[in-house]
């Protein structure tokens, strides 16, 4: 197969839940040999490696907290640790601390800036220093190393109520593509996956209705919510070889979210 992660040592933060999860069972399910980083839910994170071990896959799980540099420095550490290196990452941890900008504490603003940037940064920073402290493997993969972002459609679409939350994924769009500019002459390739609206305990109370899951789908063309598989996909592909001229991308996996829906009717 064309997707074929044949043993590539990856990790997935924030992965015992909704996209990681999803995201850490298909790059197995492709092949990879994969670290699932959970923050405090240990056994979740337990759990989703022995689910992937238990279809023949390869995992381990690996606790942290992406906003803290000794934390990141042990996860990358431990995963190099277990499977010899590091091909693949998917810095997807994230969360949301929503309040009325008035309202907005600054423990608000910054918890969500630590984890979803600073948390991004770090895991980045420690995976591009491992793909250059190993060099290349052409065998393995044409590129030295490859980097996706899950970042938002909120890097683009403002969103009131969540102004941490716009700010950090805009903050995430500029950090991937400079970040892509100044290692791509190394061989490694950073990406980004803007979703729009995915059925996951993050969103809850955008979906768990029908009143509340109609009010949704007026802003997705394509009419449907998205499945964490449709991220998983993605993710994928941009680990592959099969998008290996592509660098610097976001990638928006949402059903037409940033198609301006509003204007369907022609105004
Ligand atoms: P989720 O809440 O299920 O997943 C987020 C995961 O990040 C959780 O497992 C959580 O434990 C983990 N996490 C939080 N803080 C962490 C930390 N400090 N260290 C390590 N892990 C931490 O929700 P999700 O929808 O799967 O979110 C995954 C990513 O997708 C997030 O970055 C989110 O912003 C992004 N996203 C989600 C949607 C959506 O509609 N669900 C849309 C756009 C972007």
């Amino acid at each position: 197969p064309v997707l074929d992660l044949k043993g590539q040592p990856a990790l997935v933060t924030g992965a015992s839940s909704g996209i990681g999860l999803a995201v850490a069972k298909g790059l197995a399910r492709a092949g990879a040999r994969v670290a699932v980083n959970y923050h405090s839910d240990r056994e979740g994170g337990e759990r989703i490696a022995r689910a992937i071990t238990d279809e023949g896959g390869t995992a381990i799980a690996v606790g942290g907290d992406v906003s803290r540099e000794e934390d990141v420095e042990r996860i990358v550490a431990e995963t190099v640790a277990a499977f010899g290196t590091l091909h693949i990452l998917v810095a997807n941890a994230g969360l949301q601390r929503d309040a009325a900008f008035h309202e907005m504490s600054l423990d608000d603003w910054r918890r969500v800036i630590d984890v979803n940037l600073t948390g991004q940064f770090l895991c980045a920073r420690a995976a591009v220093r491992e793909f250059l402290r190993r060099g290349r493997e052409p065998e393995v993969s044409r590129a030295l190393g490859k980097i996706v972002c899950i970042s938002s459609v909120h890097e683009v679409i403002p969103w009131a109520g969540h102004v941490n939350y716009a700010a950090s994924k805009g903050g995430v769009m500029l950090m991937m593509k400079s970040l892509a500019q100044e290692v791509a002459e190394q061989g490694i390739r950073v990406n980004s996956i803007a979703p729009g609206a995915i059925r996951t305990p993050i969103n809850r109370e955008a979906w768990e209705t029908p009143q509340a899951e109609a009010a949704l789908l007026r802003l997705i063309p394509y009419g449907r919510v998205g499945d964490p598989d449709d991220i998983a996909k993605a993710a994928i592909w941009l680990a592959s070889d099969e998008s290996d001229y592509v660098t610097g991308a976001s990638l928006f996996v949402d059903g037409g979210m940033t198609l301006y829906p509003g204007f369907r009717d022609g105004g």
